[in-house]
C-alpha cells in the first residue's frame, strides 16, 4: 500500500477504483474540475491496454500507438492535474443510507478510505478455459498475454486459442517470435474484425484449425502440447507445441462489490447513460460496465462521463451539505 501522501482521515470527493484508460480518464477530468480525487488501483496503471502491442483504432495516431506508451501518457497527464494514488486491492464497498460518505476498504486494512463519490473502473478478467493443464501449466507454457511472454518462444511453436479481436491480434503478434502459430477457434468463422482475419489469413506462419477445441494440455514439467477435438469430425489430434496462449473473452470480477450497486446476470454493472450506478454517488465505466462495444475509445469517454456526473453529484451534496 501506498499511503505516502494519502491520510485515511481525508473524505476524498472521490475515488476512483481501476487505473486502465477508463479510471485515468476520470481522474484527469475529476482532478482537472478540482475534485479532490484519490486513484486507487491493484497492479500498476494501464489495464489490458497495458498489455496490447499495438492500438491501431484509438484515434488520432496514424498507424497507432503501443499500449503501454498510450497508457503512460494518460497516467501522466493524470499526474499533472495532481493525481494522487494508492496501490491495494479493494476488498469492499460499503455505503449506508444514513451518509454520503463511502468507505473503501482495501486489501486487509481495517481502516478505509472515504470519499463522497466512487467511480468504479475495475475492467473484466480474461475467461479461463478450464480444461486439464491449464492451471499446471501456467507460467510454464500457458499464458494470457502475449506482449509479456512472447518473447519467450522464439522459434519455437505455439497455440492460440480464440477466434476474438485479442486471439487474432496477439497470434500476428506472436509471428515476431514463433515459427509457427496455430488458431484454434470453436467455430467455422472468426468473430475477429475483418481486417485482423485478412492478415491472420495471409500469413505463411499463421494455420488455422476450426470448428475445434483444446481438451487438455500436455506436458511433463513444461507445455509439450495439446489435445484438439474437432467439433465436426469429432477428431481427437495431438499437435505438438511449446506455449498455448488462452484469449477466450473476458469475465466480469466485481465480488467486491457485494450488492451495492445492480449488475447484470453476467456480473457486470449496469449503468445509465449518465454512467451513474443504482446506488447514489457511486458511478461506472469502461469495460466493468454492461454494453455491447468494449474499445478503449469508449472506456475514455464513459470515464469523462463519470467523472462529470461525480462532480455534479458532490457538488450538489456539499451545497446540501451532506451528512
Ligand atoms: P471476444 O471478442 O469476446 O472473443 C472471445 C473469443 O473466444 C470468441 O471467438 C469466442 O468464440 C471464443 N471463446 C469464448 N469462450 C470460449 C471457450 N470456452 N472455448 C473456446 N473459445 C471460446 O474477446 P476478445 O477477443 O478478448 O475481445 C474483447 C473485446 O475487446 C472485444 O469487444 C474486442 O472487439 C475488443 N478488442 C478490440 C481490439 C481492436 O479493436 N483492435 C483489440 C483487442 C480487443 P465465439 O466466437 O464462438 O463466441
Amino acid at each position: 500500500m501506498n499511503e505516502d501522501r494519502v491520510s485515511k482521515q481525508d473524505v476524498h470527493d472521490v475515488i476512483i477504483i481501476g487505473g486502465g484508460p477508463a479510471g485515468l480518464t476520470a481522474t484527469i477530468y475529476a482532478a482537472r474540475a478540482r475534485l479532490s480525487t484519490l486513484l486507487i488501483e491493484k497492479l500498476g496503471t494501464g489495464g489490458q491496454a497495458a498489455l496490447t502491442d499495438r492500438v491501431e483504432n484509438y484515434p488520432g495516431f496514424i498507424g497507432g500507438v503501443s499500449g503501454p506508451e498510450l497508457v503512460h501518457s494518460m497516467e501522466e497527464q493524470a499526474k499533472s492535474f495532481g493525481m494522487i494514488s494508492a496501490s491495494g486491492e479493494v476488498a469492499r464497498i460499503a455505503c449506508s443510507d444514513e451518509s454520503s460518505i463511502k468507505s473503501i476498504y482495501v486489501d486487509d486494512e481495517p481502516e478505509p478510505f472515504k470519499a463522497l463519490s466512487v467511480i468504479i473502473a475495475a475492467g473484466h478478467e480474461q475467461r479461463k478455459l478450464g480444461v486439464p493443464g491449464e492451471s499446471e501449466y501456467t507460467g510454464r507454457g500457458v499464458s494470457y498475454c502475449a506482449t509479456c511472454d512472447g518473447a519467450f518462444f522464439r522459434d519455437l511453436s505455439v497455440v492460440v486459442i480464440g477466434g476474438g479481436d485479442v486471439a487474432v491480434e496477439d497470434g500476428l503478434f506472436l509471428t515476431k517470435f514463433a515459427n509457427k502459430v496455430y488458431l484454434i477457434h470453436r467455430r467455422d468463422r472468426l468473430r475477429a474484425t475483418k481486417i485482423l482475419q485478412e492478415r491472420a489469413f495471409r500469413h505463411d506462419k499463421i494455420e488455422l484449425i476450426l470448428d475445434s477445441v483444446v481438451d487438455e494440455i500436455l506436458g511433463q514439467t513444461m507445455v509439450e502440447g495439446v489435445r484438439v477435438r474437432n467439433l465436426k469430425k469429432r477428431e481427437v489430434t495431438e499437435l505438438k507445441v511449446d506455449g498455448v496462449f488462452v484469449f477466450i473473452g473476458w469475465t466480469s470480477n466485481l465480488s467486491f462489490l457485494g450488492d451495492v450497486v445492480e449488475t447484470s446476470e453476467d456480473g457486470y454493472i449496469i449503468v445509465d447513460t449518465e454512467m451513474r450506478t443504482s446506488r447514489e454517488g457511486v458511478f461506472a465505466c469502461g469495460d466493468c460496465c454492461r454494453k455491447g462495444l468494449k474499445q478503449i475509445v469508449n472506456a475514455c469517454g464513459d470515464g469523462a462521463t463519470a467523472a462529470f456526473s461525480a462532480q455534479h453529484y458532490v457538488e450538489r451534496i456539499k451545497g446540501e451539505e451532506y451528512v
